[in-house]
């Protein structure tokens, strides 16, 4: 009975070591992970950054047969069909 409260002991010290030494090699891989992302990593993602879309084709046009005034987006004058 002895030995066994022993044996029972030692095996938990020997779990607690352990799970130490686990944890401090969880901390250092962190540690280490963290190291490297601070170095500088190029970036090529950085061309997939859209540009600001040009507003060129927004606005109010005349039609050139009628003289109606629509939006530019329409593309033909709704009035009598012609295109801009
Ligand atoms: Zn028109």
């Amino acid at each position: 009975m002895f030995e066994d409260s022993t044996s029972l002991t030692n095996i938990l010290l020997i779990v607690s070591l352990s799970v130490n030494v686990i944890t401090l090699l969880i901390v250092l891989r962190l540690r280490s992970n963290v190291i490297k992302k601070e170095e500088p990593v190029p970036a090529p993602n950085r061309a997939k950054v859209n540009p600001i879309k040009p507003a060129v084709d927004v606005g109010v046009v005349f039609c050139r047969n009628c003289g109606n005034q629509y939006e530019s987006t329409e593309g033909l004058c709704p009035s009598c069909g012609t295109p801009r």
